[in-house]
């Protein structure tokens, strides 16, 4: 019966191969991984086709199977040295480019393999093809370049074996230079014995580089399995995540926690497997009431970013800031959300001192504020005490002559007109001695609240001593000053004082003087003073003398 080739198994064991291989390089998996498995398949097509070869008596299938073989032979050089690029880290630091380059010669074979122009690889005659085949140029071509090629990744191995100080690391390289070793060792052998029969005893031992390729395979897998090659990334960040203090919590589209680091079950127990337990967490709510609008949107709103804060009674009470942020495939489409938990309770606290710290600093600030008013009332008491007469409340004498000596010169300066009045209550000795000093005292300040409210706010009313007071008066000249005087005069004469005594009446005797603009003597201010005072004692000293209760100009 004619043996026919079918189609559609080749065909599906091709589309299997590729949707394997679509698998493993569109998934998260490691480079590493990539070129292991990639490594793997040339290691595995050899013994496949040889054991191929061995079963069918179709010269057709025997080709195919031979031709299968030795593709995967082309490319297990190749896939050698890629693997030890990739584990001693060389390939990260090569470009797309350089390992396509790399990989050209192994290409090269694989096609010439395929084509096998002019029995390029080897001639057999029909009948014993297999068995007296010569090998071709590109059978040596191809055996050059993966002799090569093995040497090459060997030389990286041994490079880095003496770089790094990692023992695990070592012994890894160690064993992976073994397992070549063996593969090489066997595929050489193979080839010498099948070439040139020079060990006879050897004849019916077939499927050395199989057998080779497995014993390598095997030195592979366990320096794999034994020192987690593959996995050092994943425990890595394992690791980093299990050592942060943020509780990091993965959940499903279901709220189903996938995965958790060990910070986030200190916070809340919860299972791998099981629902994230969100109601026990927001029955920490810091705001009653928040809770149960939280619990809607994270069952309801699953794609937005939730945040909120939450008390976790444990020992003493702490602080967590909930984060939950959603998680979309490359595709836009939800796939589940992480959540993070961290402890703020330290921040919390701070805050609070914070706080309590300001209120403290506001209440101080307060109570400053009072005492400046106070200071400030006390100020203006203690002023009102250095410049006015306790008794009348009149300013005093010294604050008479401050206040004089300044006005004087600024008039002089200006040669404006201003006029003085000095007063005197009469016979005032016999009030004291008829009524009593506290009766005198009486009539002092009835008298000076009597002339204090016919003056202006810019006239100065002092008391000069005794029952003596003056009375500056600016920007006046002489019949304005004489006019007041006179009012004045009337005026205390006029009133009587009401005293638990009975009612007193009093006269005062005035000296005025005046000077205007043209009368100003060139003459240093505080002696114009001495003048002016002097001139006004003389006037009101006339007017005692002219019979007491008049005015006098000087
Ligand atoms: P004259 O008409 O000449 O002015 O007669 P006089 O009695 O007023 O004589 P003089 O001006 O010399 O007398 C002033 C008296 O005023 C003397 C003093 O005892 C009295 N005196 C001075 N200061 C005060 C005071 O603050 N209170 C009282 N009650 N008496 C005072
Ligand atoms: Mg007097
Ligand atoms: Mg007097």
């Amino acid at each position: 019966m004619e043996q026919t080739f079918n189609g559609i198994d080749f065909l599906s064991a091709l589309a299997l191969l590729f949707l394997f291989l679509y698998v493993l390089f569109t998934n998260e998996i490691r480079q590493l991984h990539k070129v292991y498995i990639a490594f793997h398949i040339a290691m595995m097509t050899w013994p496949y086709g040889m054991f191929m070869l061995s079963i069918t008596p179709d010269q057709d299938y025997q080709w195919y199977a031979v031709n299968l073989a030795f593709v995967g032979l082309s490319f297990l050089g190749y896939g050698w040295l890629m693997f030890s690029l990739m584990l001693t880290k060389g390939l990260y630091r090569m470009k797309k480019a350089g390992y396509l380059v790399l990989g050209l010669p192994a290409l090269v074979a694989a096609v010439l393999v395929t084509l096998n122009p002019w029995h390029g690889l080897f001639a057999a005659t029909p009948t014993t093809w297999l068995a007296e085949r010569t090998y071709g140029p590109v059978f040596w071509y191809l055996a050059g370049i993966s002799v090569l090629y093995v040497l090459l990744g060997s030389v990286v191995m041994i490079r880095a074996l003496f770089k790094t100080k990692d023992f695990g690391f070592r012994r890894q390289i160690v064993l992976f230079l073994l397992g070549q070793s063996i593969m090489l060792l066997l595929a050489l052998l193979d080839t010498v014995y099948t070439s040139t029969p020079l060990f006879p005893h050897l004849e019916n031992v077939t499927g050395l580089t199989s057998l080779g390729i497995v014993f390598s395979d095997i030195c592979f897998v366990i320096a794999i399995r034994k020192n987690n090659a593959f996995r050092i990334i994943s425990i890595a960040l394992r690791e980093v995540v299990d050592s942060m203090d943020t509780g990091i919590v993965i959940l499903d589209d279901r709220h189903n926690v996938l995965d958790r680091n060990a910070v986030a079950t200190r916070f809340f127990p919860m299972t791998v497997g099981q629902p994230f337990p969100i109601e026990s967490l927001m029955e920490g709510a810091l705001e009653p009431g928040f809770g149960r609008g939280f619990l809607s949107s994270y069952f309801n709103e699953t794609g937005k970013f939730l945040q909120t804060e939450v008390l976790v009674r444990e020992q003493a009470p702490i602080h967590v800031t909930v984060k939950i942020t959603p998680i979309y495939s490359d595709n836009g489409s939800y796939v589940g959300r992480i959540v993070t938990l961290q402890d703020v309770t330290e921040w919390r606290r701070l805050v609070h001192e914070l706080h309590d710290r300001n209120e403290d600093l506001t209440l101080r600030n307060g109570e400053l504020t009072l005492m400046q008013e106070e200071l400030s009332v006390a100020n203006r008491k203690l002023e009102l005490l250095a410049t006015t007469d306790p008794l009348t409340g009149c300013y005093n004498r010294r604050y008479l002559f401050q206040m004089l000596e300044y006005q004087i010169a600024v008039e002089q300066r200006y040669r404006v007109p201003f006029s003085l009045i000095l007063f005197d209550v009469d016979h005032f000795k016999q009030i004291n001695d008829t009524y009593g000093h506290h009766i005198g005292d009486e009539v002092l300040r009835h008298t000076s609240t009597l002339i204090r409210a016919r003056l202006r706010e810019s006239d100065i009313f002092a008391r000069y001593g005794g029952e003596e007071f003056t009375i500056y008066l600016p920007h006046t000249e002489n019949r304005d000053a004489y006019r007041l005087a006179e009012q004045l005069r009337r005026i205390v004469e006029s009133q009587v004082v009401a005293t638990d005594r009975g009612d007193i009446q009093i006269t005062i005797s005035m000296g005025l003087i005046s000077v205007d603009g043209d009368s100003y003597e060139d003459e240093n201010p505080k002696q114009f003073l001495v003048e002016v005072m002097r001139k006004a004692d003389a006037a009101l000293y006339r007017a005692k003398e002219q019979g007491r209760n008049r005015v006098v100009v000087a």
